[in-house]
């Protein structure tokens, strides 16, 4: 079954054909500023496997790494869609907020956690989870 997702006012809508997707917390500081939370959730896929309707705009930010780190958000309500990481290539980071049918629980596993050493105070890690002081 694909995965599904829109923006909040429904003008971008995507999905992805993928059987499997890897789970990650994202607690840096530039996930925390562009999405106004704690931390983003994410559903990594494969990009081959992405499509999407509409047309978000993009933000370019520099990564730890010096690279491209894209984000893809809709230029209506704001909603944080994606990001694509120049480091990453061949993924897509989706913003499992963004999930239909619930999805946004990442089915109640996450696989991984990055840039803890950001995490906020009143946040414990994810049982099973990898913790991961930066990205990788
Ligand atoms: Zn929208
Ligand atoms: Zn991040």
């Amino acid at each position: 079954m694909p995965l599904t997702g829109s923006c909040m006012c429904g003008a971008i809508t995507y999905s992805a054909e993928a059987d499997e997707y890897i789970s990650a917390l994202c607690h840096c500081t530039d996930c925390q500023k562009w999405t106004g939370g704690a931390f983003t959730s994410n559903a990594v896929v494969p990009r081959s496997s992405f499509q999407v309707r509409g047309n978000p705009a993009t933000y370019d930010a520099v990564g730890a790494s010096g690279k491209i780190n894209k984000h893809f958000f809709c230029p209506t309500c704001g909603s944080s869609l994606y990001t694509e990481l120049e480091v990453m290539a061949d993924m897509v980071c989706i913003k499992a907020g963004t999930l239909d049918n619930g999805k946004a629980s990442l089915d109640g596993k996450v696989d991984v956690e990055f840039y803890v050493k950001d995490r906020v105070q009143y946040l414990g890690g994810c049982e099973g989870a990898k913790q991961e002081p930066r990205f990788g």
